[in-house]
């Protein structure tokens, strides 16, 4: 898509730190680096976000995932762990609308990623999130 950073980086319009590419998918480091080895996959088909991605194109995008993730660990033996984070949308810190999926090595506590997952258990009635789960169950096709 014309305009679009990661197209051009996909078609080799501007540089990158490649890392893996096959017909589906490209990898490449995060120019950004919030930790040592962060890197970027990406499909090769411009999809703004999950939203767009149909079966196909997220089996063969998301099946990709471990063997970078591995790669990842084996090039870094020290990392005690990684995250896998996907924006969708601005609200949710997303910022190039070429979706991306970032895997991010964690070295020790103080490395320079967090993640805040707020915590209100028993604050929904038992009633009140069987209502909530099956809204969204019966919008799964
Ligand atoms: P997000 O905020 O989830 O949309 O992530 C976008 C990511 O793309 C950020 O972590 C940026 O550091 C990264 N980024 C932006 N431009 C480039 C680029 N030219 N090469 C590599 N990474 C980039
Ligand atoms: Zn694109």
């Amino acid at each position: 898509m014309e305009n679009c950073i990661f197209c051009k980086i996909i078609n080799q319009e501007i540089p990158s730190y490649k890392i893996y590419e096959d017909e589906d998918v490209y990898a490449f480091l995060d120019i950004g680096q919030a930790t040592p080895g962060h890197t970027l996959l990406i499909p090769k088909t411009h999809v703004t976000d999950i939203f767009s991605y149909d079966h196909a194109l997220a089996e063969k995008t998301f099946a990709r995932l471990p063997k970078i993730a591995r790669a990842i660990e084996a090039a870094f033996p020290e990392i005690e762990g990684l995250n896998i984070v996907n924006n969708n949308k601005e609200l949710a810190y997303q910022t190039v609308f070429h979706s991306h999926v970032h895997l991010i090595p964690r070295y020790t506590k103080e490395d320079d990623f967090s993640m805040h997952f707020g915590n209100h258990i028993g604050q929904q009635t038992t009633e009140e999130l069987t209502e909530m789960a099956e809204k969204i169950a019966k919008q799964v096709k």
